[in-house]
């Protein structure tokens, strides 16, 4: 049996253990477009030495992102706060699964610091499900929030929440603290949630958006999906409906690469001409600004986006 093992940090102890007894499940082999630049320029190694220094988790090491070559190269990094280890166990994460530790208190102002030594113009956090929390960790993004606009006044910030399921008051929490973007990916597709996404609930993401829009609606709200996990077509448009019922102004697309034999198989890699048939579709719903691309990922060029959201909102 294949053992699921970390493959970010030097230990090889299990990082899924909740996974450890699933079936190997192939994917098939990637197609020649999903190709991604190596880590290790000497940008990558100067964002890698400000992160370690900082004690800080990204999801780009933590997910297994495939841009980190890319992104960190151009020292572009999206943190990931509240610890390491997620309180739920959805089928295509990479991040590790258990009982996190406490919150540290101490982290806002490191965040802070790093996004100052990075020079980062536009910042991403995001974090791990706190389902252990009474407010799932909305207090300890507020911080981050309020640090990162003392530190570094010019840098906008978007936070990429978890669903706040059953924390009641936590939307309103993190939407006081004056993110520039609030992003809360739905992941995939409704009729994939039990299998993919089975601690969350589809209206209640959705609800989520649409709360923290009602809440300022000055506020960008964005949002993004995986597709290659068996989805249908419909059920991608139908998607981007719910989101534009809901006053999301950016979609992103992706597609699904599988972290390990023992997560969700990718069903089918969707070739680049369909992202483009859904980037042009989900423009003529109404969004603001759509990516849609094989390696589109939530906070891919975040910075650059943001600012063509704004100019978008401008421009109407
Ligand atoms: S796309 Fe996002 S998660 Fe992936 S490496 Fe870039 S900043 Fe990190």
């Amino acid at each position: 049996m294949a053992v699921v093992i970390d493959t970010v940090g030097a230990a090889s102890r299990p990082r899924h253990p909740e996974k450890a007894n699933r079936p190997d499940q192939a994917s098939p082999s990637k197609p020649g477009w999903i190709r991604v630049k190596a880590p290790g320029s000497p940008g990558y190694m100067a964002t890698r030495d400000i992160v370690r220094a900082h004690g800080l988790h990204t999801v780009c090491e933590e997910a297994g992102c495939p841009n980190i070559g890319e992104c960190w190269e151009k020292k572009h990094a999206t943190f990931m706060i509240m610890g390491d280890t997620c309180t739920r166990a959805c089928a295509f994460c990479n991040v590790k699964t258990g009982l996190p530790g406490a919150l540290d208190p101490a982290e806002p102002a490191r965040v802070a610091d790093a996004t100052a030594k990075l020079g980062l113009a536009h910042v991403v956090i995001t974090s791990v499900d706190r389902d252990d929390l009474d407010d799932g960790g909305a207090a300890h993004f507020a911080a981050v929030i309020r640090a990162i606009r003392e530190r570094c006044p010019q840098t906008t910030i978007e936070v990429l929440t978890p669903d706040f399921l059953r924390k009641a008051g936590a939307a309103e929490i993190v939407v006081a603290a004056k993110p520039d973007v609030f992003n809360h990916n739905l992941e995939t597709v409704p009729s994939k949630y039990l299998t993919v996404r089975p601690g969350a609930r589809y209206f209640a993401s959705l609800q989520l958006l649409q709360h923290a829009k009602a809440l300022d609606p000055q506020l960008f709200t964005k949002s993004g999906i995986m597709v290659g996990l068996g989805e249908e077509r419909n059920e991608v448009l139908q998607v981007m409906d719910d989101l534009r019922s809901a006053n999301v102004d950016f979609l992103t697309v992706g597609q699904y690469l599988q972290p390990s034999r023992k997560h969700h198989p990718v069903m089918r890699f969707v070739p680049p001409d369909e992202f483009h048939a859904l980037e042009a579709i989900a423009y003529a719903k109404g969004f603001s600004m759509v990516s849609a691309s094989p390696l589109t990922r939530s906070s891919h060029h975040a910075g650059e986006d943001f600012a063509r959201l704004k100019a978008a909102r401008v421009a109407r």
